[in-house]
């Protein structure tokens, strides 16, 4: 496990979990139904990171539970992950109205929370999915030409990709989406060899 830094050493994600559906840091706050923490187990060794909840998300308060979480499965399949192995997170934990992109002031206030749960989880690869979760990781970096590649950091490793909605809208995306994550999946297993897991 990785340096914890400043957090307070009796952090939990369910304790990150409880702050987040009381929060008022920021103005989303005023026209969710429910706030989304985020959700998967506290030993996932990968973690997912979205843009924001939608409508289904905000409805159930869980994340990719609607047509973008059915291709997010599906990519998870290409990779040989389910689920239920990773931690599945977004940027902004509440519904941005109308599904506007996140303002650069609302990802701020809610970057404390993925911040807690990223030093908790202490993952081994971090996916970003679309263009809102890589800026914030890869501030200079364009989805066109980093997709699909690995960066390390100190910590983990980003595997910035498209976001599964963005495939709804764009077939042509789908098949360049799933070759990422076929090779998301080699490098896990390569890996986790090594690791002896
Ligand atoms: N899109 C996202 O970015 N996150 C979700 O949780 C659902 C859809
Ligand atoms: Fe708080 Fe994040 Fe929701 Fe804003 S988006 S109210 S910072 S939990």
């Amino acid at each position: 496990m990785g340096s914890r830094g400043e957090l307070p050493l009796d952090d939990s994600l369910s304790r990150v979990s409880e702050e987040v559906n009381q929060c008022t840091r920021c103005p989303l706050s005023e026209t969710r139904t429910n706030a989304v923490p985020g959700e998967g187990p506290p030993n996932a060794r990968v973690v997912i990171i979205g843009e924001g909840p939608g409508r289904n998300e905000d409805a159930q308060g869980r994340p990719f539970v609607g047509a973008a979480g059915k291709q997010l499965d599906s990519l998870l399949a290409h990779a040989r992950l389910e689920r239920a192995d990773v931690y599945i997170t977004n940027i902004v934990k509440c519904r941005p109205p109308e599904n506007r992109r996140p303002t650069t002031s609302e990802a701020d206030a809610c970057d404390p929370y993925l911040k807690r749960q990223l030093g908790l989880l202490a993952p081994d690869v971090v996916v970003l999915l679309g263009d809102s979760a890589m800026k914030r990781f890869l501030p200079d970096e364009t989805l066109a030409t980093a997709h699909g590649r690995l960066f390390k950091t100190s910590r983990f490793e980003l595997f910035p990709t498209y976001h599964p909605a963005a495939m709804i809208y764009n077939r042509s995306l789908e098949s360049v989406t799933r070759e990422d994550f076929r090779s998301l999946g080699e490098h896990l297993s390569s890996l986790w060899k090594k690791a002896g897991r």
